[in-house]
């Protein structure tokens, strides 16, 4: 087991937001090491396994314990892989996971809604503004060279409904050849990837693959940091490039008019992002054409991923309200690039924005 590379200094301890939001060791990456090698020293204690099982899920899998650990241990595989074992080990302890489960068995999307749905709210919302819209829906038989993947959150959630507008008004403006896979598109696979089940995901993996590529497109855009993580790695998607949203403005933007900026920015990176796909650059470099002035916030996480809003979300809510109070940015608008961190920041009533809708603004909005 890589875990036996693990030398215990602790380094990892203090940066896990797990630990900073409980203050016990047995929350941290070292305490949860430290676990796993007991538990393989006293095989068969139930108790001890119970509890190991139900630590590994309070855990946002932000990737900052493997960042920082210069021994080199492979903490996101040990969690990805102990998850998977603990879910096929014990899956009564995780029946609060089944609603989620069947719901992206039999409709493909988190919040078990009709398939056909995944491309009526924003059009509906949007098709009066951006009349294009009703051409850009996928359909089969339908060609372009960038396939726009929304994910569940985009597709289905009113709170997202700005980001999509800034998006879609930049792709018409850059007068890029888009369609949105709408209700052709499965669920990514990313949250049964989190409960560490591979295989479940192929299976979504698989159709997106097929509809990606008979669309014959160059390239998938994304929003979603999570998305992204499984189109670009787990996807197979030979010959078709996947960007996040950032990524492809900022290659398609070599100039962009100041922002006219009236209030304080901070920005928050989102780990996924940041962390997981090393894209770090092109959200900083699309501020920076723009003249944005913002202050950059800690890299650390907010509580939203490796699904603990649904694991544990007293624990996921106090890690954005530690968060939160020790940025001191409650009069700020938190700027990020992912629409999981935006709902996790709105859900303490703090006003946040998406970098395209500032692109959106700098490039004329709705003019
Ligand atoms: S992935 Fe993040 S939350 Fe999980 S143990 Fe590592 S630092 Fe803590
Ligand atoms: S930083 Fe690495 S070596 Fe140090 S305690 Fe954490 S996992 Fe172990």
């Amino acid at each position: 087991m890589s875990y036996e590379k693990c030398v215990g200094c602790g380094s990892c301890v203090k940066l896990c937001p797990m630990f900073d939001a409980m203050g016990e060791e047995q929350f941290s990456p070292r305490g949860k090491l430290y676990f796993l090698q007991v538990m393989d020293l006293l095989e068969g204690d139930e108790e001890l396994g119970k509890e190991f099982r139900r630590l590994l899920f309070q855990c946002t899998l932000c990737g900052r314990c493997e960042e920082t650990c210069s021994s080199g241990v492979n903490l996101l595989e040990i969690w990805h892989k102990q998850r998977a074992a603990a879910v096929e080990k014990a899956p009564e302890e995780f029946a609060y996971l089944d609603s989620l489960r069947n719901a992206l068995a039999n409709v493909r999307n988190i919040y078990g809604l009709a398939m056909e749905d995944r491309a009526i709210y924003w059009l509906d919302e949007l098709v009066d503004e951006i009349p294009e819209l009703e051409e850009r829906v996928y359909e089969k038989g339908k060609t372009a060279e960038t396939m726009v993947f929304l994910g569940c959150v985009m597709s289905f959630r009113g709170s997202q409904i700005d980001v999509l507008r800034s998006l879609f008004r930049t792709l018409e403006r850059l007068k890029v050849d888009y369609l949105v896979l709408g209700a052709e598109e499965f669920c990514c696979g990313h949250p049964l990837y989190l409960m560490g089940d591979d295989k479940g995901a192929d299976e979504l993996r698989k159709h997106n693959k097929t509809v990606i590529q008979d669309a014959e497109a160059k390239n998938v855009v994304t929003c979603c940091p999570g998305c992204l993580i499984q189109l670009k790695q787990y996807h197979d998607l030979e010959g078709v490039e996947a960007l996040h949203h950032t990524e492809f403005l900022d290659r398609n933007l070599e100039e962009i008019p100041k922002f006219n900026q009236t209030e304080p920015f901070a920005y928050h990176d989102p780990c996924e992002l940041h962390r997981i796909l090393g894209v770090t650059k092109e959200p900083r470099s699309l501020m920076e054409k723009m003249n944005v002035d913002y202050k950059e916030m800690e890299l650390s996480c907010c509580g939203g991923g490796g699904l603990l809003r649904m694991t544990d979300p007293s624990l996921s809510e106090i890690v954005i309200q530690l968060r939160t109070a020790r940025e001191g940015v409650k009069n700020s608008t938190v700027l990020t690039a992912c629409p999981s961190c935006r709902e996790q920041l709105m859900s303490v009533d703090l006003k946040t924005k998406d970098i395209v809708e500032l692109v959106d603004g700098a490039l004329g909005g709705e003019e």
